[in-house]
């Protein structure tokens, strides 16, 4: 792997850090506190050609290669993890059109995905299943032309503001895993109903949203892959989504290096500033190398999705160590803060709160070592 960034790399980074700055960081908390879905952070990313990132340069997308998306990711979820993950979503989906969708299909959706109004989202978890994805129940039947969808997903990320879901169904209920579907479900569908956002602990600027389909007719040629092979679909856009959490993790435990590290400078104790403490400077340290890690496994696999080398394994990794990372640094950064750290008035509560998913969600940390773990022993 060349550690060096190429040009483009750098100046995608230098673009998200600049947008990230002056447009997220200031609206972050607000946005926090009412939930409101960021509209008009992801109308200042689309403008900055950052909302389509993989997107083909023919459906109008920057196409940019992993490691800048990585990097991208890493300086919007500095600011904003609401933001970073709706970008996360919205790139996973099209980068799974761009590999298993019909010309058509692409060219009726991935254009629009370089949108605010065209997002895409994806739809795998039931309230029944989550981890165990082949344990889904929502039913896509064939008549005449069309699959018609009877279900309920949960947990939708971007569900009330999508113009494409891809969803999962089973289409042969004698086969589990080998029996799901893929299809790409317009937003406006008849018979496909969003009902509304979770109240959630962190990341409430993303809306998780759980979806109703009722006799919901998706036609035959909106199917991605080949029937039977929806879990295979979803599982490849999970392994670069993988990459994506791992890189807003990333983000996200370097808002806390840099708030703890200022903040230890600033608050005095025992009449000397709390940086001079040996303790203080140890959780400013120990963050620091959970951050170097993190970024080196999040753009090794980045890497490696670029050179075209499988990345099932060294996603899992990079997921599963930046988010439990970030998860650690959180807590330190509250740490260091004292009791300040446990008021909404300072940013390191709500890193606090946002830093919890990131073990959850795109596979949980017991999941992402059971594919390392797999991988290792097959
Ligand atoms: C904010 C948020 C956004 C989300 N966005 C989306 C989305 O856009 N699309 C989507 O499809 N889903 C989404 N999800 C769902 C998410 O992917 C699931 O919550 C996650 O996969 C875990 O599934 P579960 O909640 O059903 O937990 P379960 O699968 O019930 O797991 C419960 C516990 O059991 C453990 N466990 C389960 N199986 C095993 C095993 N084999 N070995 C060891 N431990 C195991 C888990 O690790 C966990 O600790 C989102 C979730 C959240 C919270």
């Amino acid at each position: 792997m060349d550690l060096r960034l190429t040009e483009i790399q750098e100046a995608a980074r230098e673009t998200a850090r600049d947008l990230a700055e002056k447009k997220l960081l200031p609206a972050a908390a607000k946005l926090d506190a009412s939930e409101a879905f960021p509209d008009e952070a992801l109308k200042e990313l689309a403008g900055a050609g950052l909302l389509g990132m993989r997107i083909p340069e023919a459906h109008g997308g920057a196409a940019l290669d992993m490691v800048s998306y990585a990097l991208t990711l890493m300086e919007v979820a500095r600011a904003d993890a609401s933001v970073a993950v709706t970008l996360s979503v919205n790139n996973l989906v099209a980068e799974t059109i761009e590999r298993f969708a019909s010309d058509e299909l692409k060219a009726t959706y991935l254009t629009k995905m370089n949108e605010p109004a065209g997002l895409g989202a994806f739809a795998l978890t039931e309230p029944q299943a989550g981890s165990d994805a082949a344990g889904i129940r929502t039913r896509a039947e064939l008549k005449g032309g069309h699959y018609v969808l009877n279900g309920e997903k949960t947990w939708i990320t971007s569900a009330d503001r999508c113009g494409v879901m891809l969803v999962v169904a089973v289409t042969d209920p004698s086969k589990r895993s080998k029996g799901a579907t893929a299809f790409l479900v317009d937003g406006n569908a008849k018979g496909m109903t969003v009902g509304k956002h979770e109240p959630k602990m962190g990341q409430r600027a993303s809306h998780s949203c759980p979806v109703f389909f009722k006799d919901c007719k998706v036609p035959a040629a909106n199917m991605l892959g080949k029937e039977g092979e929806g879990l295979k679909v979803a599982l490849s856009g999970l392994d670069s989504g993988r990459i994506g959490i791992a890189s807003l993790s990333t983000g996200l435990t370097q808002a806390c290096l840099e708030e703890m590290t200022r903040y230890a400078k600033e608050r005095t104790a025992f009449g000397k500033p709390i940086a001079d403490f040996q303790a203080i400077q140890w959780m400013i340290a120990d963050t620091a190398v959970d951050l170097e890690a993190a970024r080196h496994l999040t753009l090794a696999a980045a890497w490696c999705k670029d050179a075209g080398e499988p990345i099932g394994e060294k996603a899992a990794m990079a997921k599963l160590f930046a988010s439990e990372a970030a998860n650690r640094s959180a807590y330190r950064a509250t740490q260091v803060f004292g009791g300040y750290g446990y008021s909404r008035e300072y940013r390191v509560e709500r890193l606090y709160r946002d830093a919890r998913v990131l073990t959850l969600y795109e596979g949980t940390s017991e999941i992402q070592r059971l594919v390392i773990a797999r991988g290792l022993l097959k």
